[in-house]
């Protein structure tokens, strides 16, 4: 399956399938799974990047999407901001958006949630200055009827997108540029995000360092803040630092039990590229917090064992 194949579906089959039985549907198969491998396949550089597809649960949601989010921004299209491709109401185009999670928005702002998404979208773009060529900046129109659904606060959330219109769709060749282009300034914004301009205050262990090892240290964090992968570390490490060899358990009791944080051992100076690998098994370790705080002042962040034999022994 290619882009433009799924795009096809979304468009002419998929408001055919609306017409019919919902469970054990084809396309909604093939929207839940295909579609998303061949993303998944085209993004194959780098693991930072989870693929998700849906056409409703339990029964067809008026629009189908795919989304592709960055794990450290966020994991699911309920917060944080993404890449998505939406389709129009009226089924007459798709668009590849770089788009905003709404439900948090919505808890936080209640009906004034669309204005708030507009406003954060302005602020994104104002962050990057540019946006890629052939991209529209803002709201984007899908052809929502009703101002209560979900849809229309897609319109409003949109920070950069680009329109396929129906029986004008590109090649494969266009629309893979397309979204590695969209998926290069999401990750800029994403490292832009974690810069000293950011509104995140400036830690204990951040003071005197310099824009570039500030963004570097910011990004690990995130990594390390991931649940899904700092929680696979422990189980697989266990919860006895692997510097000093404490125990929260053995000193606290109770409330030590199952503590120990996670760290990343991808050396800082290759966050810089996209190349991140996250195998909870190879790329992380497990430390207490004094030996966390302090391996990331010293030399050796990436090698535990030479930061044990440097300093601990
Ligand atoms: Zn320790
Ligand atoms: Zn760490």
């Amino acid at each position: 399956m290619s882009i433009s194949t799924a795009i096809n579906l979304f468009l002419e089959e998929y408001p055919v399938a609306l017409k019919q039985k919902f469970s054990g549907h084809p396309v909604a198969d093939f929207i839940r799974n295909e579609i998303p491998s061949t993303l998944r396949e085209l993004l194959a550089f780098e693991d930072r990047y989870i693929v998700h597809g849906s056409a409703g649960q339990g029964n067809w949601v008026k629009v189908p999407w795919i989304a592709i989010y960055d794990r450290f921004v966020t994991e699911s299209a309920q917060e944080g901001f993404y890449l998505v491709y939406l389709v129009k109401e009226d089924f007459s185009g798709v668009y590849l958006s770089l788009n905003q999670g709404v439900t948090t928005v919505r808890q936080l702002y209640g009906s004034d949630a669309k204005v708030a998404l507009r406003a954060r979208a302005s602020d994104y773009i104002a962050r990057l200055g540019k946006i890629p060529n052939e991209f529209i900046s803002g709201s984007i129109d899908l052809s929502v009827k009703k101002p209560s659904d979900l849809g229309a606060f897609y319109e409003a959330g949109a920070i950069c997108s680009k329109f396929y219109k129906r029986g004008k769709i590109p090649d494969d060749k266009t629309l893979e540029n397309d979204l590695r282009e969209l998926v290069n300034y999401y990750f800029r914004l994403v490292i832009k995000d974690l810069s000293p301009a950011s509104s995140i205050a400036i830690e204990e262990d951040e003071q005197n360092l310099n824009q570039e090892d500030l963004t570097k240290i910011r990004e690990h964090k995130r990594i390390e803040r991931n649940r899904k992968l700092s929680e696979a570390a422990k189980k697989i490490h266990g919860y006895k630092c692997k510097a000093c060899g404490f125990d929260f358990s053995e000193r606290y009791g109770e409330i030590g039990k199952s503590y120990i944080e996670a760290h990343h051992l991808t050396p800082l100076h290759t966050l810089k590229g996209q190349k991140v690998t996250l195998d909870p098994k190879n790329d992380f370790s497990v430390l207490c917090s004094n030996c966390h705080r302090m391996i990331h002042r010293s030399e050796f962040v990436d090698k535990v064992e030479e930061f044990k034999a440097n300093y601990l022994s």
